[in-house]
């Protein structure tokens, strides 16, 4: 396990991202274009590899972290092939003058990143806003040390010189001091509300820019017409990947009378058949939680629900860091497992009669990151999408970030987006350049 380094090494890092930055900046390099696609054959090549490290640190099933491998390796991919016209300047002529807009890099940026995906989500952040022609220093999650050095390694084995993307192992209390320094331009935080709010706190203070990715509480709504055949395993899937702790996971099942009986008996069968065990065997599909208290957390919140009437269809049952994927319903608005965000294998089943009800049912939570309408009757329920406090509807599908389209949530799911063109514009200056 790699040490924490001190608050003056991780300035002195700092220092070196700035200096950097600014050579770049002054010679007008042209974008790292080559050695953002040799960072993702790296990724390929050495695949087992590093999903080997992410799965003995953080427990997810092998052949998940091989796919988050991949999904890396893919946006490194899509920035590259995307950059130039993401970024070029958009001309304006007028009969009384000329302009320009134009997207130049801001400086050094800061990520604050999760154990949930250790490399996808650092990828997410970094590739875009090293494109941009920023640098960048990550704080990563203290559970993930390797991980996260690996990362900090891959850029250098690219090519990319020292500086351009630095782990800054530190214990979270320093991240203030970090913030306040006069060569970090913005902040970028996946992670928890709490975080979210101490983090964009100190930069609001320091009136510094922060894109916030936070938790979620996501429904996946199941209307009467829906073709159970075809959503049943996406809506495995969306709630009981990387044993549920995602932020845009389905953690309220939302299901209209007429089906409710017919997606519930399915449903749990389904996931009766999930295989827990053993995350480096290729047959499990449910691994540990990360840590214990993650569990223990999950087990609180189930047996408080289960006080105030809830019902556990299956499951319900924790060892150590195992949580066992569980069906819960009976489930009223105050209920732990209904009214807070759930990082575990727990879906709650909600029965409601209207699409009205199920809106409002779907609304009632502090989040707003993406929720999965199932119909057969598109044009009619998506109608209603501007009614849904959302960064995302899915109709069909479950909700899930692809680098092609924008990412992020509204209300307590925090603010900014990542990945497509709208994610690589938030770490950069947009100039208005004036010819009168
Ligand atoms: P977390 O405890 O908030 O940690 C996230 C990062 O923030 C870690 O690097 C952590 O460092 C750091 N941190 C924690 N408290 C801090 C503070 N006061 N000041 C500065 N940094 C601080 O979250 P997590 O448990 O790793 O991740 C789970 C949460 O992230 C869930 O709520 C999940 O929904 C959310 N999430 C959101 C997205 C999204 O895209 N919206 C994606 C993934 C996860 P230490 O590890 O050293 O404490």
């Amino acid at each position: 396990m790699s040490q924490n380094i001190t608050i003056q090494e991780a300035i002195q890092k700092v220092e070196l991202a700035n200096e950097i930055f600014t050579k770049l900046k002054i010679q007008q390099a042209d974008r790292p274009l080559e050695k953002m696609l040799k960072v993702g054959e790296i990724l390929l090549a050495k695949k087992d590899e590093f999903a080997r490290v992410i799965t003995s640190e953080m427990g997810k099933p092998v052949f998940e972290s091989i796919a988050e491998i991949e999904k890396s390796a893919l946006n490194c991919e899509f920035y590259v092939e995307n950059v130039a016209e993401f970024l070029k300047d958009r001309k304006y002529e007028t009969d009384r003058y000329d302009a320009l807009v134009r997207y130049e890099p801001l400086g050094v940026i800061l990520g604050v990143m999760p154990w949930n995906f250790p490399f996808w989500q650092v990828f997410r952040f970094a590739v875009p806003t090293i494109l941009a022609g920023n640098t960048v220093v990550v704080k990563h999650a203290s559970n993930v040390p390797k991980s996260a050095q690996l990362i900090e390694e891959i850029f250098l084995e690219a090519g990319f010189e020292k500086g351009t993307y630095q782990n800054i192992p530190l214990d979270s209390k320093h991240i203030q001091e970090i913030i306040e320094l006069q060569q970090i331009k913005a902040v970028s935080l996946t992670g928890s509300e709490k975080a979210g709010s101490a983090v964009a706190s100190v930069a609001g203070k320091e009136i510094k820019k922060t894109v916030l990715e936070l938790g979620g509480s996501n429904a996946f709504i199941v209307m009467d017409d829906a073709d159970l055949d075809k959503i049943l395993e996406k809506a495995i899937n969306a709630r009981y990947r990387n044993a549920g702790q995602s932020c845009i996971a389905a953690k309220r099942f939302l299901v209209q009378e007429g089906i409710f009986d017919e997606f519930l008996e399915k449903f749990t069968q389904k996931v009766k058949e999930l295989k827990v065990g053993d995350p480096f065997d290729a047959e499990t599909q449910i691994g540990p939680l990360a840590r214990v208290d993650l569990a223990e957390e999950a087990e609180k919140q189930v047996s408080k629900s289960v006080e105030m009437g809830a019902k556990i269809v299956f499951g319900g049952k924790r060892d150590e860091a195992f949580y066992y994927p569980t069906v819960i319903t009976e489930i009223t608005d105050e209920m732990p497992v209904f009214k807070e965000e759930t990082f575990a294998p727990i879906a709650v089943v909600r029965k409601f009669k209207t699409f009205e009800e199920a809106i409002e049912l779907s609304n009632k939570t502090s989040f707003g990151l993406g929720v999965s309408i199932c119909s057969k009757n598109i044009e009619e329920v998506s109608k209603k999408v501007h009614l849904f406090e959302e960064g995302a509807v899915f109709f069909n599908e479950l909700v899930r970030s692809d680098p092609k389209l924008p990412f992020g949530g509204v209300k307590k799911s925090g603010f900014g987006r990542e990945l497509s063109e709208e994610g690589i514009r938030e770490f950069t200056n947009i100039k208005t350049i004036f010819f009168s």
